[in-house]
């Protein structure tokens, strides 16, 4: 007979404990099934705190990912409606500058039609003479054509035969820049030089030469200075570009429109008159340094400028008369 395995009892084994295999007599696995049991419990317990230790970290983890989710989503869409917008801003941008370009050529080819028209009407005038005595007719197609045009071009009625100068006046001014032009004009590294003198040479070949230079001028100052940036000035453009444009400036006709492009871009500009004065001195000298427009046609303009019927002349001669001052007091 052997006796229990815990100490100092001498008691018989009676039985042997499932889990540990101890063998033990009846009252002390008793005792020890007591004992077994209360760590049971207290393994029961600390199973569940782990347990719910775990379904609240899962819990966490899953609100983190949500957030996560939720934030790259919004991110994502940001992101998408963003290009969209840019690309939806490039596009009117790219259509509109294509519309700018078609209006232009528009422009020009109305120019071009009134011309023709002017011309036509003319040539009515002269047989209506015919007509009137034959018939009596009361208002031929030449006198409507001969209203139209007084209406349309109202400076033309202002102007006096007995003008000192054997020149006419411009029919049918352009007063417009070509944003196509105005582009190249920004350009100084040369690279759209051949651009800018195939479309001066194909594209406005339809136009007469004085408006052609107004319209390439006008541009000029355009790339020049804009009303947005209304204290920065493309110098550069400027005197970049001079050289190509001096060939196409050939008469003293040619001259005045220069300056009747001065004149109007400043005019448009409606800047303060000490702004204007100092725009119009800036670009008279320089014109002038670079030889596209003489002393005598500087003199000529402030004189005779309203004759020409480009709108704001009387304002610009105020602009310009500190330089003429100038000029008159120092011979070149
Ligand atoms: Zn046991
Ligand atoms: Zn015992």
């Amino acid at each position: 007979m052997v006796n229990c395995e815990e100490s100092t009892c001498t008691n018989i084994q009676s039985a042997i404990c499932l889990h540990c295999l101890r063998r033990l007599c009846s009252m002390h696995i008793l005792v020890h099934e007591k004992i077994i049991s209360k760590e049971t419990n207290e393994l029961y317990e600390q199973i569940d705190e782990v347990a719910e230790q775990l379904n609240v970290s899962l819990q966490h983890i899953h609100t983190a990912y949500e957030e996560s989710r939720q934030k790259l989503n919004t991110w994502r869409q940001d992101h998408i409606d963003k290009i969209k917008q840019k690309h939806t801003e490039q596009y009117q941008k790219d259509n509109l500058t294509k519309l700018e370009d078609e209006l232009t050529q528009r422009l020009i080819k109305e120019q071009q039609d009134s011309t023709q028209l002017e011309l036509n009407g003319n040539k009515i005038d002269e047989s209506s003479v015919i007509q009137m005595n034959s018939s009596q007719q009361q208002y031929t197609n030449s006198q409507l054509l001969a209203t139209n045009r007084a209406i349309s071009s109202p400076s033309n009625q202002t102007i006096s035969t007995t003008s000192p100068l054997s020149r006419t006046p411009i029919k049918r001014p352009i007063m417009f820049s070509s944003k196509k032009i105005v582009k190249y004009f920004k350009n100084i590294s040369g690279s759209d030089d051949q651009n800018l003198e195939d479309y001066i040479v194909k594209d406005l070949h339809s136009l007469s030469h004085v408006n052609n230079i107004m319209l390439v001028f006008l541009s000029l100052f355009d790339a020049w200075h804009s009303r947005n940036l209304s204290t920065v000035y493309n110098d550069q453009s400027l005197s970049y570009h001079i050289k190509n444009l001096k060939k196409y400036i050939k008469q003293q006709e040619h001259q005045l429109t220069v300056i009747a492009a001065i004149q109007v871009f400043i005019n448009n500009c409606k800047y303060s008159d000490s702004q204007s004065n100092t725009m119009f001195t800036n670009l008279f000298q320089f014109f002038l340094t670079n030889e596209c427009i003489t002393k005598e046609t500087i003199i000529d303009w402030y004189k005779n400028g309203d004759y020409y019927g480009y709108e704001g002349f009387q304002k610009a001669k105020l602009w310009a008369q500190s330089f003429f001052k100038d000029l008159i007091d120092n011979p070149l």
